[in-house]
């Protein structure tokens, strides 16, 4: 097993970006776990799969192969033999996804891919459950939170940037709905898992969170 970084915690603390930061800095592989549940979310809406049914979404997975790939640093979702990364990443996918994340079979596949690609390289792995179900021996483990309304500031200031229109309390009503599910699905929920790091975003920047997450790796990273 290569080294290992766990990142847990709700949507919008910053994972991504964090992930991302820390995965270059050392020089390991970024893999975004919620890339995959979007993209079996993508798939079985595309397919007119009832999202509110888990035998349907069972039934459908045998139609999907799923592949995470590499384009430089960037990380790839390839459903069925198409790039699919850069559809993954709307408000819509995203609701898909936390729909078919409560489904066991769905699980099961996207923990195993996880594992396979941890075998293969070291990486910062975020997502929900990745200090307490797929890398239970990761090296490090962070959970890393930020209150709703920073999280929804920071949606609302991303969107803003792409110029989508969107209400803060519409966003938030978002934010909430998701973070519900999130927590109390029956398989795998999100949660804080034994030994990890607690960390709250709130008031921190991204260089801050960064600098403290490297601390605790206890790798230097060389200057320049
Ligand atoms: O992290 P992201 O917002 O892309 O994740 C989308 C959704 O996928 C989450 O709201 C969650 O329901 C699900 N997910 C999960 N387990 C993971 C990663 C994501 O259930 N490890």
């Amino acid at each position: 097993m290569g080294y290992q970084i766990a990142i847990d915690g709700p949507s919008g603390s910053g994972k991504s970006t964090l992930a991302k930061g820390i995965a270059k800095k050392l020089g390991v592989k970024y893999v975004d776990t919620g890339a995959m549940y979007r993209a079996v979310g993508y798939y079985m809406a595309k397919n007119s799969v009832n999202l509110s049914n888990s035998n349907d979404i069972a039934d459908n997975m045998d139609g999907i192969c799923l592949e995470a790939s590499y384009a430089g640093d960037v990380f790839c979702i390839i459903l069925n033999g198409e790039d699919i990364t850069e559809k993954l990443r709307t408000q819509e996918v995203a609701d898909y996804a936390s729909k078919v994340a409560v489904v066991p079979v769905v699980r099961e596949r996207l923990v195993k891919l996880q594992q396979d690609i941890a075998k293969k390289y070291d990486v910062v792995m975020e997502g929900r459950d990745i200090g307490y179900r797929v890398l239970k021996d990761a090296d490090l483990k962070i959970f890393l939170d930020a209150s709703p309304h920073v999280r929804t500031l920071r949606r609302v200031s991303e969107l803003n940037k792409k110029n989508i229109p969107c209400g803060y309390e519409t966003i938030r009503a978002e934010i909430e709905e998701r973070d519900y599910r999130d927590y109390n699905r029956g398989p795998d929920p999100l949660a804080q898992s034994e030994g990890s790091v607690y960390i709250d975003s709130s008031g921190m920047t991204e260089e801050e969170v960064i600098g403290c997450i490297i601390g605790l790796t206890g790798r230097g990273v060389p200057k320049g």
